[in-house]
């Protein structure tokens, strides 16, 4: 049965009203299968029709519709007929569901620490059905009651209060009206921490062998879920409707956190087993703040259907890094944004597969999953940062709240959105949404110059070669001395298609001229040919954290497009990171040139060389003066950059605990990628790996043992590795991702070849798989490092296929996209 279709779920919206769901799960079942109880109370506008319900049981025992038994063989796929509707019905579904492995339904775990097994439910977008009988469709809100029976030494959260556990028997509290993909419930012997802020309940959970991470980091948590909520609560006139506020930290969660009401759910490496930079820290609590905001937009408001996902993404992601920047004490949150999140944005822009931020042309829920996308995220969140740098705060929080009231506990679509706005600001607010919310892709603005002999500015014009209104700063800076000394910014309003001349910068004598500056618009920068000589020259001494992100990202962009020798952007690197304080750019610089600069832009000896510089500048940070947060981002690299008997006797010293640079620490994570590098060149064997499992048995354990099987060059290595990766449920999904980013790490090159046109034979097989094989199979196995004329022509044979699912397409396509765009910079400087 194909997913959910829109016209479908138009007409089913249009036909039921869901009064309320009970739900019953009984998780005593044994490993493989829960029983799930359902009963839905249901009204119809139109008695005598036929609709149906989602499910997708292992078995389902029986089905009564209003007395009547229904025939469970009629289960077709994961729908069941339900014909004859009444007014009023209800709908009895008894089954039993299968635990996932691979974080879609019921996720099942086992902690390979003390063998205690946990629970927690991921429906979003449309796998509800996988945990109990549902409409599964954004604008069919109900209530929803739980009750659930577990063994006795576990501890339950779910989306409602619990209002009684006794004997593993446990009740809830009705939730308020949400959508179904918002359904959670996590189980096990968890460990929890509760607190209290402004009279709203706080739980932290987490499982029982990161109880000491839990504990310590509580404390930070909990100061940043409160200053959120104050936040939060200054900007909106509705208070958190959802009662409690639960934040879970569970094993295996495939993306980055779920903003289920009440309960949100986020991946427990999120509470740092090894030591984590400010910059971690400072991405958590923008996540945090993020899932929060989610609990007014998508929440209590939701978007009508998939095709509006900036409804809740754009806004989460934009109000998400304005608190944390706002009310924490993560204050640099717009710097991370410019140098790392947009460039994420940008790449999804350019790409074949971009789409309009509102209306991304959804048409099944199977296609929803491909847009939680850098459009979606980064690019809506930057488009919304211009609207009200051209609103202003108060008429944009005037419409919000009109827009919250007018559809509480409902849900809506860009036009009401839109509507609400405009009524607050008495602004042309739909033109605006034309030009930036309805279109697709990245303008350009590029700064003109005529200059004096000492390279003074004579004239200064400012082009949009696009086809969008730019509200921009464009900075000027002279260099005096070495310093950077800025002498102005200039409020430039920039029409489609026109030139604009900024003569106060020319009077305040500016040398260095930004457009762009502090990062207000969604656009790729060009400098003018003088600007960009002294950004060679005098980067690092730029004072401003968004100045240096904004050309640090422009670095990037020019990588990518080709106008730059990677060659350069490593010298750039070389000679300016050393001396960068900020860890956002540290970080994001770094993993940019090790991942794609070295991973994928050189080859041969020019590779060889990528690698050797990356490597001397992250010990050269390591060794600097900087902070301990840049130390540590570059300390990783530096272990896997290692190469050379020296580099990697120093490795294999800090593995053990001797000479690891003062003031830093090699935690389990580090370790395992410092033993995934040594397997990658052949210096570890299996007993060797098997011992190191067998120190300290935990997740990061078996996670980094997978990979560095798979990081061993040998061929017996890799062909093991190929086995389990296409054999479907042979391990979860966390250990697949793991198999997958070790494979491609080492390897002889003719064989790393032909692997790299098997991929493309067999990479079909993942359409069977699910979203999540399909991502990692199609994504992080996707063979990035192979930009030959042959893996190109053999990616876009695969595409040709017709029977691909539609995330295995977006997923091979973007990376098709990349591996074209590698071959360009190959092409163009070796
Ligand atoms: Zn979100």
């Amino acid at each position: 049965m194909p997913a959910l279709q829109r016209a479908e779920a138009t007409v089913r919206a249009r036909l039921l009203a869901v009064h309320g769901y009970t739900v019953d799960l009984d998780l005593t079942r044994g490993p493989d299968r829960f029983g799930s109880t359902t009963v839905i109370r249901f009204g119809c506008a139109e008695p005598g029709s036929d609709s149906f319900v989602d499910l997708e049981p292992a078995t389902l025992h029986r089905a009564v519709l209003n007395g009547q038994p229904l025939d469970v063989a009629a289960l077709d796929g994961n729908r069941l007929a339900l014909p004859g509707l009444r007014a009023e019905n209800e709908l009895l579904i008894e089954a039993e569901m299968r635990y996932s492995r691979t974080g879609e339904g019921l996720h099942r775990y086992t902690d390979p620490a003390d063998d205690a097994v946990y629970l927690y439910a991921t429906c979003g977008p449309d796998l509800a059905a996988k945990v109990f009988a549902c409409f599964d469709q954004p604008d069919l809100k109900a209530p929803i009651t739980l009750t659930a029976t577990a063994p006795e030494d576990w501890t339950l959260v779910s989306n409602g209060a619990p209002v009684k556990s006794e004997g593993g028997h446990w009740e809830f509290v009705a939730t308020k009206p949400i959508s179904t993909y918002l359904f959670t419930v996590v189980a096990g012997p968890l460990h929890s921490v509760y607190g209290e802020h402004d009279g709203i309940p706080l739980g932290l959970h987490a499982r029982r062998s990161l109880a000491a991470e839990l504990d310590r980091e509580a404390p930070e948590l909990f100061e940043v879920t409160a200053a959120s909520f104050d936040r939060l609560h200054e900007f909106f006139d509705e208070r958190y409707p959802f009662g409690e506020y639960h934040q879970a930290f569970v094993p295996e969660f495939n993306w980055g956190a779920m903003e289920n009401p009440g309960c949100v759910v986020f991946r427990d490496e999120m509470l740092f087993r090894s030591p984590a930079t400010d910059v971690e820290r400072e991405r958590r609590a923008m996540v945090v703040c993020h899932e929060m905001a989610h609990m007014w937009f998508g929440d209590l408001v939701t978007m009508r259907w998939w095709d509006d996902l900036w409804l809740n993404e754009s806004f989460a992601e934009m109000l998400g890094y304005r608190i944390a920047a706002e009310s924490t004490r993560f204050t640099g949150t717009w710097t991370g944004f410019s140098v790392q999140r947009k460039g994420w944005g940008y790449d999804a822009d350019q790409r074949a597969s971009t789409h309009p931020v509102a209306g991304n042309g959804t048409r099944s829920v199977a296609e929803a999953m491909v847009n939680f996308d850098g459009i979606s995220y980064a690019k809506g969140a930057s488009v919304l940062r211009q609207l009200v740098a051209w609103l202003g705060d108060e008429a944009f929080f005037t419409g919000l709240n009109a827009y919250f009231a007018d559809h509480l506990y409902g849900n809506a679509e860009l036009p009401d959105f839109l509507a609400a706005l405009a009524t607050a600001s008495g602004r042309d607010v739909h033109a605006w949404a034309e030009s930036w919310l309805r279109t697709s892709g990245v303008d350009t603005l590029r700064a003109e110059t005529e200059r004096a002999a000492d390279g003074t500015l004579t004239a200064l014009t400012v082009v949009n070669e696009g086809e969008r209104p730019h509200l921009i700063e464009v900075g000027g800076y002279r260099i005096e001395d070495g310093r950077v000394v800025p002498v102005g910014r200039a409020a430039v309003e920039l029409a489609p298609g026109r030139r604009v001349a900024v003569p106060a910068l020319v009077e305040a004598g500016a040398q260095l001229v930004v457009p762009n500056d502090g990062d207000l618009s969604w656009a790729k920068i060009r400098l003018d040919a003088h600007s960009w000589q002294l950004v060679t020259e005098s980067l690092s001494a730029v004072e401003d954290d968004v100045t240096r992100a904004v050309l640090w990202a422009h670095a990037r962009d020019l990588v990518r497009d080709a106008e730059l020798d990677p060659v350069a952007y490593l010298a750039l690197l070389e000679r300016h990171l050393p001396a960068e304080t900020s860890d956002a750019i540290v970080e994001a610089v770094l993993t940019f040139a090790h991942l794609h600069v070295v991973g994928r832009h050189l080859t041969g000896e020019r590779r060889t060389e990528g690698l050797a510089a990356l490597s001397r500048t992250a010990r050269a940070l390591v060794t600097g003066g900087a902070g301990d947060g840049i130390r540590l981002a570059a300390l990783r690299v530096a272990v896997e950059a290692s190469g050379g008997e020296q580099q990697l006797a120093e490795l294999r010293g800090w593995l053990a605990g001797d000479g690891v640079p003062a003031g830093l620490e090699i935690g389990p994570e580090l370790r395992w990628a410092g033993l995934a590098r040594l397997a990658s060149l052949g210096e570890l064997s299996e007993d060797e790996i098997a011992a190191e499992l067998a120190r300290e048995p935990g997740t990061e354990a078996e996670f980094g043992a997978a990979q560095c099987r798979a990081a061993r060059p040998e061929s017996a290595a890799k062909a093991a590795a190929w086995q389990v990766l296409f054999t479907p449920e042979s391990m979860s999904n966390r250990l697949l991702e793991a198999t997958a980013r070790g494979f491609w790490a080492s390897g002889d090159p003719e064989e790393k070849a032909a692997y790299a046109l098997r991929y493309f034979e067999r990479i079909g097989e993942a359409s069977d798989r699910g979203d999540i094989v399909a991502h990692l199979l199609g994504g992080t196995l996707f063979p990035v490092d192979q930009a030959t004329p042959e893996v190109v022509a053999a990616a876009e044979a695969a595409l040709a296929e017709p029977e691909l699912t539609p995330g295995l397409r977006r997923n091979l396509a973007d990376c098709a996209d990349d591996l074209r765009r590698a071959r360009a910079i190959r092409v163009a400087f070796e």
